[in-house]
């Protein structure tokens, strides 16, 4: 009996020995991010608007990617990427949304988690300094997927998210852009799409929508599966663009469902869905998107999007599309 106890325990210690040779894989972690996309145009940029575009993005592409490499969540990530690009009136989303009709700043975002398929988003509000922490308020404390208007501001007031006037929200350049109406500057969505150490992928989307917008009207950035999508089977991913196109096309879970039932890879999915689907429909923007391996992707049909993306050997930041 005390012999086959003792090569028992002899056969564990050399096993466990070798495994403690074993190099050890490191899981990867990735961040990718956007900042809207549109009629963006060298011709129309100068030297310093477009490297302080590019110095914010890099700000909170490493902020979250901070988060990543200190062991933090993808869903950490994601929401402290976005509210760096909510606090900055480059983008449009928090600070720097756009104007309504009736030149008000009526604000939408959401986030997912990939490993649960839990959401969270909140539509039309006005107040709430950093829409992306609402929505994650609603995915953690409430029972809700989408609070909207004066109902997500109790809410949020409740779970005591800071909360500002609507005049916060007022910059020159937005009010201008809807005097000039419509055609230039639709776009500017902020997005976030994120893999942490433990293989879970979380993405966000946050917006102050459609220049000019009235009636109430919501695109696809609170629409889970429009707007934004993450399944850890699958990928996750971000939209910005003209959303009613995207909430017609249900574009992000469109290129998570290829995946999943289709077996395609999340750049044959997210090529044929923004190049074919959406393009087809009519629709115009792009998408960031990432897989558990790692893989990133960011597509889009415009003359450029703003986007970025940080994996541990690289750190790449670009505006304009191939086109250019
Ligand atoms: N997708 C957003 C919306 O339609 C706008 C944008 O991406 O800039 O509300």
């Amino acid at each position: 009996m005390l012999r086959i106890i003792t090569s028992i325990l002899v056969f564990l210690m050399i096993s466990c020995s070798e495994k403690n040779q074993e190099v050890p894989i490191k899981p990867p972690i990735a961040i990718v991010v956007h900042g809207g996309a549109g009629t963006i145009l060298k011709k129309n940029m100068s030297y310093e608007k477009e490297e302080k575009y590019k110095s914010k993005l890099e700000e909170a592409i490493r902020a979250g990617y901070q988060v990543l490499q200190n062991g933090g969540t993808s869903l950490d990530a994601v929401e402290q990427t976005i509210i760096i690009l909510e606090d900055s009136p480059l983008f449009n989303a928090g600070k720097g949304a756009v104007f309504t009709h009736d030149e008000k700043n009526e604000l939408d975002a959401s986030i997912m988690e990939g490993s649960n398929l839990k959401a969270g988003a909140v539509a039309g509000v006005t107040h709430i300094k950093n829409p992306i922490r609402a929505a994650r308020a609603v995915m953690e404390k409430s029972e809700h997927v989408l609070l909207a208007r004066e109902g997500a501001e109790h809410f949020a007031l409740l779970q005591k998210l800071d909360t500002v006037s609507p005049t916060y929200f007022f910059t020159e350049k937005r009010a201008k852009s809807l005097k000039r109406a419509k055609k230039e500057e639709k776009f500017g969505t902020v997005g976030c799409v994120a893999l942490d150490q433990n293989g879970n992928i979380a993405a966000g989307t946050s917006t102050g929508g459609m220049t000019n917008k009235k009636w109430g009207r919501i695109g696809d950035s609170p629409i889970i599966g429009a707007g934004t999508y993450a399944n850890n089977s699958t990928c996750g991913v971000s939209s910005t663009g003209w959303g009613e196109y995207f909430i017609r096309g249900v574009v992000a879970h469109d290129i998570s469902a290829m995946m999943e039932y289709g077996g395609k890879s999340l750049k044959e999915s997210a090529n044929h869905v923004i190049h074919h689907k959406l393009t087809e429909l009519g629709g115009t923007g792009g998408i960031i998107a990432l897989d558990q391996k790692g893989n990133i992707v960011m597509e889009f049909n415009t003359d450029g999007m703003y986007r970025g993306f940080m994996t541990e050997d690289s750190l790449s930041i670009s505006i304009y599309g191939p086109k250019i």
